[in-house]
């Protein structure tokens, strides 16, 4: 089967533990106002069959040592979940391993399980710790993404969570506390980081012709996210 990617980042340290190779997936059900690859939302791109990927991917074999392996990222990568379950049995093959970075805003199939049940790891971004700001700030519906992170949490896989702090919207002590509220009611991640919202991708806004929501916001300020970061941090320990 055949799926379109935006693009490819050789050995993105970031995007999950060791040296790994991102593949990002078009296609996105959110519409996050803090979005900074809008261009990912549409499918569109090159075009892979998931023989095609494989054969890309296991050229990276050598560097995927101490844990490192596939990522599998987007736009949202579990649309093409089907496609990622293809690859992952032709890299698993290989002894080659992948993790998923996922809002976690897709229904529960199946096939969907299987993506994640197969992945080394899950990197999840909690959006917005309630309804309504998920509905607000990503368009999306929170009850999915609860039963998918109640599904990675019941099924004791590893996981790092993921949070964009915006200025004006969940810069705040207690915006935090809401997340942590909200994380309760699963397995501790082995990692829970804040990212900063930036203003790097709003040009992409205006070649797109699309509306940017933010475009008045400043960038988050990085010593008050890394206050943020050790009030939740001290809350995790
Ligand atoms: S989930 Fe990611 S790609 Fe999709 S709208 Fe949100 S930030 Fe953008």
């Amino acid at each position: 089967m055949k799926a379109d990617i935006h693009s490819f980042e050789s050995l993105a340290a970031l995007d999950g533990e060791g040296l790994r190779y991102a593949v990002f997936f078009t296609g996105c059900p959110l519409r996050c106002v803090c979005c900074h690859n809008p261009d990912t939302w549409h499918r569109s791109g090159m075009e892979y069959t998931s023989d095609e990927l494989y054969r890309k991917l296991k050229r990276y074999k050598p560097y995927f040592k101490n844990g490192g392996g596939v990522t599998f990222s987007g736009g949202e990568p579990l649309l093409n979940a089907e496609f990622i379950n293809e690859t992952a049995a032709f890299l698993q093959r290989d002894g080659i391993g992948y993790a998923l970075d996922t809002s976690g805003s897709v229904p529960l199939t199946d096939t969907v399980k299987s993506a994640i049940d197969n992945a080394d790891m899950v990197i999840l971004d909690i959006k917005y710790p309630d309804a309504e700001m998920y509905g607000k700030y990503a368009r999306g519906d929170f009850d999915t993404f609860l039963k998918f992170a109640d599904y990675v949490s019941d099924t004791n896989k590893r996981v790092w969570y993921r949070t964009v702090i915006i200025p004006g919207i969940n810069d705040s002590d207690s915006a935090v506390g809401e997340y942590m509220r909200l994380i309760a009611r699963w397995n501790p991640p082995e990692k829970y980081e804040l990212l900063a919202f930036h203003t790097m991708g709003f040009y992409k806004y205006e070649n797109l012709g699309i509306e940017n929501p933010l475009k008045n916001n400043p960038p988050m300020d990085k010593d008050t996210l890394a206050q943020l970061q050790s009030y939740l941090d001290g809350k995790t320990r």
